[in-house]
């Protein structure tokens, strides 16, 4: 354990954005007695905490970190059999993708629709990762956690995560626990999850008919890719959207009745598309509603520019530093988007990445 803090470092690189200013104090913690160490030494100095992953949730404001970033880099891979699963463990430092890649290589099921999705293993329960039907809670069996209070490390089981859409414990008390490793239980020869519509379509699933010979693990995170791709939502230096933190909302959960009144308010209107307006089903009276689609039914396309931030060509969730651009730049653009659902909808949208100093614009 060698504890080597650095200082103004900065975070602009080690995040997808590419924004935002340096962390006063910086360490790499590779193991738990270095976490530990490093935690300590906050305490001592009454230092604020920030935990870093692959920085692809994050934005950074203008003026940085006012604390000391953690970058979190414990590895270490372990798949073993037990009863009827396989119980794959990770190191938070691990990166998600190639884990994937390895879990469907195996012919193990449970992750192949979150192929390509950005980041470490350690921060996939925070926001509880997910995509095309899947979602990082369905393997979760365990979740290895570092109290920052008591310095305590415990297992934290999957029904105590408290995981929800695009959330858990973890994402509510930012800094609280740290994550150390992640175990997946994992099903030995498991066929694929196709059941989003998106996907079905790619694998060229009819309507109602599902193929004789289903698709494969890996056919169908090569199709979860193809999409991904599709809509700059993989990281890749030579897409001119590559510098963004995914989607930057998160989809609106509203009363049922709500989404009714809406659909039916867009339908008087006579606004096209109104009556396929998506709403999922999302717990006892509640829905759905997709943030992409009330987007651009607010007048924003593709595209749309503000200087040197903008929305995605490919994908109106998005929102992108078009190369040197601010935090505050970028936050400015959010409430414009935010703001223009509101004013056309009355529906709030809320931010998936985590803030960090960033302005308070709305
Ligand atoms: C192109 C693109 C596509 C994306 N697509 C998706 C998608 O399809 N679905 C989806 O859900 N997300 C998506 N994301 C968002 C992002 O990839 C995920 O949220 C990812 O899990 C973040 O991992 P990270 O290591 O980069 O976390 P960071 O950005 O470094 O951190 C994110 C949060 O997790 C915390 N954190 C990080 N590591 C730890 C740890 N070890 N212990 C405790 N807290 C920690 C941080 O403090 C921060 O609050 C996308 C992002 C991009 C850029």
């Amino acid at each position: 354990m060698s504890l080597r803090i650095a200082d103004e470092t900065p975070l602009a690189p080690l995040t997808t954005l590419g924004i935002g200013g340096p962390a006063r104090h910086f360490v790499t913690a590779d193991d738990e007695p270095t976490l530990v160490a490093a935690l300590e030494w906050a305490r001592d100095r009454g230092l604020p905490v920030y935990l870093l992953g692959g920085g692809s949730n994050v934005v950074v404001g203008d003026d940085g970190v006012d604390g000391l970033v953690v970058h979190m880099a414990p590895r270490g891979i372990r798949f073993r059999r037990e009863g009827d699963f396989t119980c794959l463990t990770a190191g938070a430092g691990e990166t998600w993708d190639p884990l994937v890649t390895e879990a469907v290589r195996r012919g193990e099921a449970g992750v192949e629709c979150l192929a390509g999705i950005p980041g470490s293993v350690g921060a996939t329960p925070v926001q509880n990762v997910g995509a095309y039907g899947q979602e990082a809670a369905d393997t979760v069996l365990t979740v290895r956690v570092l109290d920052t209070a008591t310095l305590r490390t415990t297992d934290l089981p999957s029904a105590a995560c408290g995981f929800g859409y695009r959330d858990s414990v973890l994402r509510r008390e930012p800094g609280r626990m740290v994550v150390l490793a992640v175990t997946f239980a994992l099903t030995p020869g498991g066929g694929p999850k196709v059941e989003y519509d998106e996907l079905r379509g790619e694998l060229g699933w009819s309507e109602v008919d599902a193929p004789a010979v289903p698709p494969s693990l890996d056919e169908v995170r090569e199709a979860v890719l193809r999409l991904r791709r599709r809509k700059s939502m993989l990281l890749d230096p030579a897409d001119e959207n590559h510098r963004s933190a995914g989607s930057f909302f998160t989809n609106p959960v509203v009363a049922t009745a709500a989404a009714a009144r809406l659909k039916e308010r867009l339908r008087a209107e006579g606004v096209p598309g109104a009556e396929s307006m998506p709403a999922h089903a999302a717990g006892s009276g509640l829905v759905k509603l997709s943030a992409a689609w009330l987007i651009e039914r607010a007048g924003i396309a593709r595209g749309y520019r503000q200087g040197r931030v903008g929305v995605s060509t490919r994908h109106v969730l998005a929102l992108v530093n078009l190369g040197g651009a601010t935090a505050a730049e970028l936050m400015t653009l959010a409430a414009y988007v935010r703001g223009s659902v509101h004013d056309r909808f009355g529906i709030s949208l809320d931010m998936e990445p985590v803030c960090w100093g960033c302005p308070k614009v709305w």
